[in-house]
Formats: C-alpha cells, sequence, structure tokens
C-alpha cells in the first residue's frame, strides 16, 4: 500500500468519527482554499508538506520493525 505524505505532515490533524472512521483533515485546508479539507488519499506530492518530526520517528520506528 502506498503511504500518504498527509501521515507524516504537520498540517494533518486526524479525525475519527463515532462509527470509527479515520479521515485525514488538512488544516491548510482553513487559510488555503486551494488545499482540501479532506484531501482524497493517498498523497504522494503537495507543496505544502512539512515534514511533523515526531509523526516521522514514529512512522520511521514502525517500518523498521517490519
Ligand atoms: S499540506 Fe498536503 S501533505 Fe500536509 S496534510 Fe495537507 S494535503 Fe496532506
Amino acid at each position: 500500500m502506498i503511504q500518504t505524505l498527509c501521515e507524516s505532515c504537520a498540517s494533518m490533524r486526524e479525525v475519527i468519527t463515532p462509527k470509527g472512521s479515520r479521515f485525514l483533515l488538512c488544516k491548510l485546508a482553513i487559510t488555503n482554499p486551494d488545499y482540501p479539507k479532506y484531501p482524497k488519499q493517498p498523497i504522494v506530492r503537495c507543496d505544502g508538506y512539512q515534514k511533523n518530526e515526531q509523526t516521522w520517528e514514529m512512522l520511521s520506528d514502525e517500518s523498521a520493525k517490519r
């Protein structure tokens, strides 16, 4: 499966619905209409991407365990 950039982006906020569905909200959409609030996944290229160091380390650790 293709990893989406949003997972490790500082602008992403995870939204879990009461039924357990998971959506990735792009906080850039609040200030910039060029970005959709819920970008269609996976995102493989994005000019607004900014690496979230904390999440990046966590994802790297998970990949290393596989
Ligand atoms: S800026 Fe791009 S990579 Fe970051 S959450 Fe928004 S759509 Fe995803």
